[in-house]
């Protein structure tokens, strides 16, 4: 992913392969609010292949979840501002979409996952109707098929006795079945890119693993693009090839997994990985990191991280750092980038500059 690069691609054979399916260029997002204007997202770059899985991580807080929202035009009309900035889909922005021509890319082509499933699931219909809805409301298909195609979903998340699930409410089955069903709804009409917010948080660690490994299998066999979000880097760790990393509001480093995870650049994400509890022996505390995310209706100057930050120095309280990028190009051709003056390259041989990824 990058503050420019996390996730890339796209559908016919005659789109170019490397060519992003969706790319958020320097969005800014606010909610004025009574108060004053809270700042929710600062300039935020993403971008996403057709069929790549990245991680978008952080605390409660810094954005990812608006950033989710934005892309799918959720948030509610008349109450946000974009003063800047472009949600790029296969090219199009979709910040120029009316409301149904938004309509018309969620669910068949954009679909969204949520942690708490009895949310999106309407509580008074079968689930298996449910699922049916969402494929007849997007696909020219009688009831019947919808009903054989739900079943059929339901059967390919592993859900055992699939017509007879199909007809309970969503209150009668398990967390882990909710969640199942949710996926199952989601890749209903074969999207191309799925956004998962903290989709498995709710569930135990055992159940997690296998709806996280289910979520990635079927997304690898569809070439489905996903934006897994999440607090976990440990899920980022298992699941994702790429990942970006969101503090207040701007993505502070963003890379392929493996390198992000072995050579933390942003001493952010260096403190995030050191509360992984996996990471710790049993007898040692585990870490936290001091302090806690700002306010964004009045967020530090500079460096937002600065006050939490022990390498901070008086110049990352005045200015705000660009993305610096290594020079050398990982596997997979991409890049690994983080917003950190602690990368300025002042002799010209360090490895990292300012410049487009
Ligand atoms: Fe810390 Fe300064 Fe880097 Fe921000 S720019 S993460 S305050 S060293």
């Amino acid at each position: 992913m990058s503050t420019a690069a996390a996730v890339r691609g796209t559908r016919s054979a005659a789109e170019d392969q490397n060519q992003p399916l969706l790319e958020v260029q320097g969005l800014h997002l606010e909610f004025p609010t009574y108060w004053g204007v809270t700042r929710a997202l600062n300039g935020v770059d993403l971008a996403l292949r057709r069929g790549e899985i990245a991680g978008l991580v952080g605390e409660s807080g810094c954005g990812k979840s608006v950033t989710a929202m934005a892309v799918m035009r959720l948030l509610p009309e008349g109450h946000y501002r974009v003063p800047q900035g472009r949600i790029l889909f296969r090219g199009e922005d979709l910040l120029a979409r009316d409301e149904q021509g938004m309509q018309r890319i969620r669910g068949q082509h954009i679909s969204m996952i949520f942690q708490e499933p009895m949310t999106s699931l309407n509580p008074t219909i079968r689930v298996g109707r449910q699922i049916a809805e969402v494929i007849q409301s997007h696909q020219d298909v009688t009831r019947s098929a919808a009903t054989a195609r739900a079943a059929d979903l339901l059967r390919e998340m592993r859900i055992p006795d699939a017509e007879r699930v199909a007809g309970l409410y969503p209150h009668e089955l398990s967390g882990g079945m909710r969640q199942r069903s949710m996926i199952a709804m989601a890749l209903s009409c074969e999207p191309d890119l799925l956004i998962a917010d903290e989709p498995t948080t709710a569930l135990d660690v055992t159940v997690q693993a296998q709806v996280l490994a289910l979520l990635k299998q079927k997304c690898v066999e569809r070439r489905t693009a996903v934006l897994l979000i999440t607090h976990d880097l440990g899920v980022v760790a298992n699941v994702c090839r790429q990942v970006a990393v969101m503090y207040a509001g701007n993505v502070v480093e963003t890379g392929p997994v493996d390198e992000v995870l072995a050579s933390p650049r942003h001493p952010y994400t260096a403190a995030l990985l050191e509360t992984i509890p996996e990471r710790f022996h049993r007898d040692e505390r585990l870490r936290v990191i001091p302090g806690s995310v700002p306010s964004l209706l009045h967020p530090p100057p500079g460096c937002r991280f600065h006050p939490r930050c022990a390498a901070a120095a008086p110049r990352c309280a005045r200015e705000r750092p660009p993305v610096f990028w290594s020079t050398s190009v990982c596997a997979g051709g991409d890049r690994h980038g983080a917003a950190c003056w602690l990368l300025e390259d002042r002799d010209g041989n360090c490895g990292w500059e300012e410049c487009s990824p």
